[in-house]
């Protein structure tokens, strides 16, 4: 145990006895999240107030145990889980929007706000907050911001990172700093909004952010167009790009994912369709058309057998949920799975497929490809079935592989789901030993006891696999 009897006493006084879990049965419900692993933390604390949290982290300092932020766990990579025990602290009852200003193009709103919400709220002024993880109807923005969340629409306009303007943390010596700007620019000091945006709780406990909107698009149309041949669908994603046609998603899925939603698309798909590409264009309703006609030509030049529109909102939500429901329908393959969200440069695309391919051939496993095409981040899930020894060996090599390959062409580890624990073995795959170093420098100068969230993204082997 690493809170002790007297921390867990004040750690109750802080925060009342209704609001610190205990018992077993609560801490098990907050002891994964969507990456693998299963650690069940001593406490869990639901706090109602950024005070009850300073104390909460002046007495982990004082009685040095593990404090680890968590929003819903929806975290593909162990973010949220207490692998050194310690103090779930979940930021379900900081749930407000306080602001939406239509004037200034902004809202503030506390961690732990469903995403959704959020776009749910601007919309009904007419604005719009772009970033839209698949998970947006059951993550919070507290998490979507530690992990600088990204999704289909960030090939156009970006990830979570571009619409932080300002934040209120806790830093894990219990101090309150607000940090950027309530104005469309600011360059005053050293911009600590981009350094917490993606830090994954490592840095202190964010509880309350000031997003950028913008106007709603008037128009969107959505295509779906399907290829015999996985390589002519992955060279379509930079002709399209190249051709200066702005898709607000261009989204892609090989076979084996097609296998996994079928059921849910709208339409019947040919048995021969070896890769689908899911494209949105928006904006005024007359440039819609005409962009999305221009797609259409370019799919059909590349070879696409099959282009279709989706002429209603509701067959476009049709075809949205079936990409959005993706990453769980994989399961109908294996029991579980290594889920890695790598980039490569776009005109890379087609060779990280094949090389995929290869990988999966090589391990024996089921291995899909599909997501973010558009920007170059493609969701590569290796199936496998961790009760057999081998599969497990075979799965964990092909991480490691496919890791290899993306280096290669010039890629990175992680496009928008973090380090956490899974990756953390492999940061020294892409970062230098004296960026480690600064990194582990900065943690310290924010967290001198190490009490945030330790043992995520660096490991203490200093990110060497
Ligand atoms: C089906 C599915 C689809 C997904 N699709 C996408 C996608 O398209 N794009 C994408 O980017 N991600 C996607 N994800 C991953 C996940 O939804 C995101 O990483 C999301 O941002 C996590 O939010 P959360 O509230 O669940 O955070 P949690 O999982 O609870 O926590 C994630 C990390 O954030 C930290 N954290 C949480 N709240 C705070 C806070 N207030 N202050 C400081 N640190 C905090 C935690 O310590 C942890 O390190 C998907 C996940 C699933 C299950």
């Amino acid at each position: 145990m690493t809170i002790p009897s007297p921390a867990l006493k004040a750690l109750q006084a802080v925060l009342g006895a209704e609001y610190l879990l205990t018992a077993e049965a609560d801490r098990h419900c907050y002891a994964y999240d969507a990456a693998n692993g299963l650690f069940v933390p001593e406490a869990v604390a639901l706090p109602g107030h950024e005070n009850e949290i300073a104390r909460v982290l002046q007495l982990a300092n004082e009685y040095r145990f593990p404090v680890i932020p968590r929003g819903t766990g929806t975290g593909t990579t162990g973010g949220a889980l207490a692998v050194q025990g310690g103090l779930v602290v979940v930021t379900s009852r900081l749930n407000r929007i306080l602001e939406i200003d239509p004037d200034n193009f902004l809202a503030v709103v506390e961690p732990g706000v469903i995403t959704g919400q959020i776009k749910a709220a601007a919309a009904k002024v007419g604005l719009w907050y772009p970033p839209d993880p698949s998970s947006a109807n059951f993550c919070t923005i507290g998490g979507n911001v530690a992990e600088n969340a990204g999704g289909s629409a960030a090939v156009q306009y970006g990830v979570t990172r571009d619409y932080v303007l300002g934040l209120r943390v806790v830093l894990p010596t219990g101090e309150i700093i607000d940090t950027g700007v309530r104005t469309a620019k600011g360059v005053v000091g050293y911009d600590l909004t981009r350094l917490l945006v993606g830090s994954e709780g490592t840095l202190g406990i964010i509880t309350r952010i000031i997003l950028r909107l913008i106007p709603l698009p008037a128009a969107r149309q959505t295509l779906l167009a399907g290829f015999t041949d996985l390589r002519r669908a992955t060279e379509t994603v930079a002709r399209l790009l190249k051709a200066r046609l702005a898709p607000s998603a261009l989204e892609f899925l090989d076979r084996a994912s097609l296998t996994c939603v079928r059921q849910w698309l709208p339409y019947e798909l040919p048995d021969a369709i070896q890769a689908l590409l899911l494209i949105e264009v928006d904006g005024h309703p007359h440039d819609v058309q005409e962009r999305a006609a221009a797609v259409q030509t370019h799919c059909q030049e590349q070879g696409a057998t099959l282009v279709l529109v989706a002429p209603t909102p509701e067959e476009t939500e049709k075809l949205w949920q079936a990409r959005k429901v993706l990453s769980p329908a994989a399961f109908r393959l294996k029991p579980h799975k290594l889920s890695e969200d790598v980039v490569v440069p776009i005109s890379r695309i087609p060779d990280l497929v094949r090389a995929v391919e290869g990988i999966s051939q090589q391990a024996g496993l089921p291995i899909l490809c599909f997501g973010h095409a558009g920007d170059g981040n493609i969701h590569v899930n290796i199936m496998y079935d961790r009760r057999e020894a081998q599969e497990q060996a075979a799965a964990h090599r092909a991480v490691k592989e496919l890791f290899t390959v993306v280096r290669r062409l010039d890629g990175t580890l992680s496009g928008e789901h973090g380090v956490g624990i899974s990756k953390a073995p492999y940061i020294g795959m892409e970062l230098s030993e004296a960026v480690i170093a600064l990194s582990l420098r900065l943690k310290k100068a924010f967290d001198p006891n190490n009490i945030m969230n330790p043992g995520k993204i660096f490991t203490t082997a200093g990110g060497r696999p």
